[in-house]
């Protein structure tokens, strides 16, 4: 899986075609989407557009939370693989754990039947905390390849990344440039990016490279998307690290996955 992805939230499809042939175009592999973004149609449009191998791209999308359950998610997958046009897809994800419902490990069962039969090369789980990896590793045979949360600077999530470490699954931060409000003006970050002429953006994108993290940046602006990839040629050194990890508030901008059932 590339480190470094795109991501299409809140992109509408045209639009999403649009950014997804441009970030194509720049040079990443790995797009991410989700059914209930609706544009898995437009993704799958720009990917087919592209040329490129099939191999050589990444496509991950993910299960939406009304669709759990073990024959609802056979068929939720059944009609992302149409929309996006795809023979399989490199990484199926349960959006949210839902821990109202409880389906979470049927769900994750159909999961494994789909990557028995080859038509995901991977599956794994989104917005889990520790307590939900627990209870599904426990009920379910394959342990997720990853999990994919919220991850910036103001929420450096160390215990669940320990307990990835642990279990050998990869960390995958969404919103990593904290939706690019408050976190891209603090003057930590930008006495950082001025240090090393580089932007904001691009010094959170190069903090969680260095961390290990994968991560999956959003842009529909050509240059942002370019200079969003552009984040392999300098190095953060261990006082721009201490600074950023200063910036760590435990702050969500997204909801809270313990509460979170809305479907
Ligand atoms: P992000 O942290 O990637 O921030 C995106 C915003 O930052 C853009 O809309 C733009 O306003 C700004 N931005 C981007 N590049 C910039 C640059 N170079 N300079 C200045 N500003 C810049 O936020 P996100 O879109 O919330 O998260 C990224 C991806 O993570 C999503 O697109 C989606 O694929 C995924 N995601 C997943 C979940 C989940 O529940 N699994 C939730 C949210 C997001």
């Amino acid at each position: 899986m590339p480190q470094l992805g795109f991501g299409v939230w809140q992109v509408p499809d045209d639009e999403a075609e649009r950014a997804v042939t441009t970030a194509l175009e720049a040079g990443y592999r790995s797009i991410d989407t989700a059914a209930v973004y609706e544009n898995e149609a437009g993704t799958g449009r720009a990917v087919a557009a592209s040329g490129l191998p099939r191999e050589d791209l990444f496509i991950t999308t993910k299960l939406w939370n009304s669709d759990q359950g073990y024959d609802a998610t056979l068929r939720a997958f059944d009609s992302s693989q149409q929309r996006l046009g795809l023979d399989y897809v490199d990484l199926y994800l349960i959006h949210w754990p839902m821990p109202a419902k409880d389906t979470a490990a049927d769900t994750y069962r159909a999961f494994e039947k789909l990557l028995q039969d080859g038509r995901v090369k991977a599956i794994g789980v989104s917005n889990f905390l520790t307590e939900h990896l627990e209870q599904l590793i426990q009920k379910t045979s394959v342990v997720p390849a990853v999990n994919q949360v919220e991850l910036h600077p103001h929420l450096q999530q160390d215990e669940l990344r320990e307990f990835h470490a642990q279990h050998g699954i990869a960390t995958e931060a969404w919103s990593p440039l904290g939706q690019g409000k408050g976190l891209l003006e603090v003057p930590t970050v930008i006495a950082v990016a001025q240090k090393h002429g580089r932007t904001p953006a691009q010094v959170v994108l190069r903090w969680h490279i260095q961390l290990g993290n994968v991560v999956i940046p959003k842009s529909v602006t050509p240059s942002r998307i370019r200079e969003n990839l552009d984040v392999f040629g300098f190095e953060l050194d261990t006082d721009d690290l201490a600074a950023l990890r200063a910036l760590d508030e435990d702050r969500r901008l997204g909801p809270d996955p313990a509460t979170f059932n809305v479907a």
